[in-house]
Formats: C-alpha cells, sequence, structure tokens
C-alpha cells in the first residue's frame, strides 16, 4: 500500500469559507482531505509532505457554482442551442467544465442540461476521472409548459434548445420519471416565464400547482431535488408549497414570498442569477443583441426589485448563492466569478460573506454539507491559492491569472508557480 499524498501550504493567509475573519496559517492536506489547519507558522511538521510556500497568498475552498450551465454554448438565441449535433455538444460542455474548474471552480450545480443526457455524460465522466472537471450536480434539461420558456418550436417547425414540454401532471410526472431513469441528480422545471418571452414574461406563472406537484412527488420519492425557473412571486410560492429546494431568481418576490422563503431558509437555497440580469440590460448591446425597449425597461424594474429582495432576504437569513445563468453569448462561461463581485455591489454583501455564500453554503447546496465548501481538518481538500486578498478585492477571483494553484479532491489541477517563495515577502497581518 503506498502512503497518500501529502501537502503542506506554509505562508498562506487562509479564508476558511464559513466567514471568520482570514488569518495566517498553514494547512495539511493528506490525500484527498484537509488533516491540520493552523494559526501559527512551523506549528505543522513538514513530515515528508510537498511543500507549497505561499508568499503570503490567500488559501480558501474552492468556488461553488449554483447555477452553472456547462452545456450551454454560448448561443446568442434559444433555438442555437437545439441546432448542434449531440457529438459536438458533448465535446463542447468536455471543454467547458475543464474552463469552470480553470476559473477556480471545483463543484457546480447544473441549472439545466441543454440535451437531455448531457450533464448525465459529463458528470459521470469527470467523477470517473476521464476528464477534468468540477464535482458536479447533473440536471435534467428544463422541463417547461408548451408556450413556456424553452418552447421554441414554431407552429409550423418543430425546434428545439435547453427544454423538453410536457403540459398536464400526468406528462410532468412521465417526464420527471424519464429523467430520474437517466440518472439526473435535479429535475428542473420552469413555473415562470422570463423578459426575452414574448408569451411567458417574468411576471407570468405558467405551470399550475398540478403539475409542480407531480415533479416535486417524483422527486422526493427517489431521493432527487427539483430546482425551478421561478421569477414571478407567484412561481416562488407555489415551487416552496410543493417542497422545492432550489429557487432560481425569485426575482420579483412580493412580502408573502420573502416571508416563505424566510420560512424554508433552513432547506431551500436561493441562487438570483443576477450574472445574466446585469449582463443582458448593461452589455447585450455590445454584443450585437439589442432588445426592445419594452424588454429593457422590464428588465430594469426586475435587476432593481431582485435588489431589494436579496437585500431582505440576506437580512432574513436565507441562503443566497452566487451563479449567473453564464452561457450565453453576452455573458459567457468563464465568467462566472463575476457574481461574486454583482453580490457585493448590488446585495451589499462583503466581500467575504459573498465568498462564504460560494464556498459553505456552495457545499451545502452540493448536498455535502459536513465535508466541502470550508478549509477545516476532515474536509475535503478543494483549495484556491490565490494572488491577493479577495477579502478586500473581490474582483480578483474573477482573473484566472490570480488563481496560483488549484487543487481539487487533493491534487493539483493546477500546480503553484515554482519559485513562488523566493519572490514574495511573508504577509504580515
Ligand atoms: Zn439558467
Amino acid at each position: 500500500m503506498t502512503e497518500p499524498a501529502r501537502v503542506l501550504f506554509r505562508n498562506v493567509r487562509v479564508i476558511d469559507g464559513a466567514g471568520k475573519a482570514p488569518f495566517a496559517g498553514e494547512v495539511l492536506v493528506t490525500g484527498n482531505r484537509i488533516e491540520t489547519v493552523a494559526r501559527r507558522a512551523g506549528a505543522v511538521p513538514a513530515g515528508g509532505a510537498e511543500m507549497v510556500d505561499g508568499g503570503g497568498a490567500t488559501l480558501m475552498p474552492g468556488l461553488v457554482e449554483a447555477h452553472a450551465h456547462p452545456s450551454f454554448a454560448n448561443t446568442s438565441t434559444l433555438e442555437a442551442l437545439g441546432e448542434i449535433p449531440p457529438e459536438e455538444h458533448t465535446l463542447l460542455a468536455m471543454r467547458h467544465v475543464a474552463l469552470l474548474l480553470d476559473h477556480g471552480f471545483t463543484s457546480i450545480s447544473s441549472a439545466a442540461a441543454a440535451k437531455p443526457r448531457l450533464d448525465i455524460v459529463i458528470r459521470n465522466a469527470i467523477a470517473a476521472g476521464h476528464i477534468p472537471g468540477p464535482r458536479m450536480l447533473a440536471a435534467s434539461p428544463e422541463i417547461t409548459p408548451t408556450s413556456g420558456l424553452g418552447d421554441v418550436r414554431l407552429h409550423h417547425m418543430h425546434r428545439e434548445t435547453f427544454a423538453v414540454v410536457a403540459d398536464g401532471a400526468d406528462e410532468f410526472r412521465r417526464v420527471a420519471r424519464h429523467f430520474v431513469r437517466e440518472g439526473v441528480d435535479t429535475l428542473k422545471i420552469n413555473p415562470s416565464g422570463d423578459e426575452f418571452v414574448p408569451h411567458a414574461r417574468a411576471r407570468h406563472t405558467v405551470m399550475n400547482d398540478d403539475e409542480v406537484a407531480a415533479v416535486c412527488e417524483v422527486a422526493r420519492s427517489r431521493d432527487k431535488r427539483v430546482a425551478a425557473h421561478a421569477r414571478s412571486a407567484e412561481s416562488v410560492k407555489m415551487a416552496l408549497r410543493h417542497g422545492v429546494e432550489i429557487i432560481f431568481h425569485a426575482t420579483l418576490c412580493d412580502e408573502e414570498a420573502l416571508d416563505l422563503l424566510e420560512a424554508a431558509r433552513d432547506r431551500v437555497f436561493v441562487a438570483p442569477t443576477v450574472g445574466i440580469t446585469w449582463a443582458t440590460l448593461k452589455e447585450a448591446g455590445d454584443y450585437g443583441i439589442p432588445l426592445p425597449a419594452d424588454v429593457l425597461h422590464a428588465l430594469e424594474f426586475e435587476l432593481e426589485a431582485a435588489c431589494t429582495g436579496m437585500r431582505a432576504l440576506k437580512k432574513r437569513g436565507v441562503r443566497i448563492l452566487p451563479g449567473g445563468d453564464y452561457g450565453f453569448a453576452w455573458n459567457p462561461i468563464g465568467r462566472n466569478a463575476r457574481d461574486l463581485e454583482h453580490f457585493v455591489r448590488l446585495f451589499g454583501f462583503t466581500p467575504l460573506e459573498a465568498i462564504t455564500a460560494a464556498t459553505r453554503h456552495g457545499g451545502e447546496l452540493m448536498m455535502r454539507g459536513g465535508e466541502l465548501g470550508q478549509v477545516r481538518p476532515g474536509y475535503l481538500a478543494d483549495l484556491l491559492l490565490v494572488d491577493g486578498d479577495p477579502a478586500r478585492d473581490i474582483a480578483i477571483l474573477q482573473d484566472r491569472e490570480r488563481l496560483l494553484a488549484i487543487m481539487q479532491d487533493g491534487r493539483f489541477h493546477k500546480r503553484p508557480p515554482a519559485r513562488r517563495a523566493a519572490e514574495r515577502p511573508m504577509a504580515a497581518e
């Protein structure tokens, strides 16, 4: 039997992911777990471990993306996604998960696959060690009603995107069971619309109670979870009524919806996906995607409402996680850490709170709360060595060059640069 690999990070500033003030210390990794976290230099004997001198850099948990779309292809329309053949699409998703890991996301919870089995095969290939990528929870495509978000068919022509269309409780139940059989972790439903869908706007609630209940019943009976695209206040309430645990967007909450979210705060996660709203409103034009004035106006209102709502939910102790629907032309995959900056600038999070949301709460979203998302003895060794202090400047995390090392499950996906120790003095604090 060979000894498990050991790596000792010395001379680092630790952000533990649980919200404690950063501290200078040392962290020893043995195998795929963190064995020791010490607050004193020289406290951990090297004992044959590989030494990494951080030179005062920050050591923190890997990031978790709460609303990932690894198989979205950065297209500018939904239909273009449906035109990609499955073979090319699989290779594309494979490149995207590697890219997410390159950007410091060591875990992702998918918010829908662009084709039925894409998430599943990618998740399995990562878990088997066949391809590089984050730990991953796989989702179904978006299960949506006729005329809902993702129903891109025309009366005279079949077209596809990231959705499977179902109508009525029986069809929703059958589709949900189908995807359980195929092996998803998460069933994605679209009970509300979205501003860019003319026939199903964000304020519209397009599924009914029976349909949501049917999917939740399937999930509950098979230990799966349901994630809901829920922008309207009514869609949030409907999702909560039936036990949906992952609420995406929640942008148009009224007081009652906020109360219900607070009452369910120990079991629900909210991912507002502010990245896509921001990019659509402020930047889509730069990508040659002009939006009608009424849509822009509605998005402005929605962003404002989201900021008010998220500030209120934060006060009420609801877990709000970064994850911004990256995967469209004007909001491409790889930029995902931008969401943390949005949390700071728009929702009143401190940088440390945004990091906690993306790490400790992320670990809980990944259903591994006791072992993922913190720098803590016994926890899985998913770690980033960051040049600088993201607790002061959260934007650092968007620059992959500043990610000096990326460790996942105790192995380096990106190795620390050699001779770093000689170049950087020890951090004074
Ligand atoms: Zn999405």
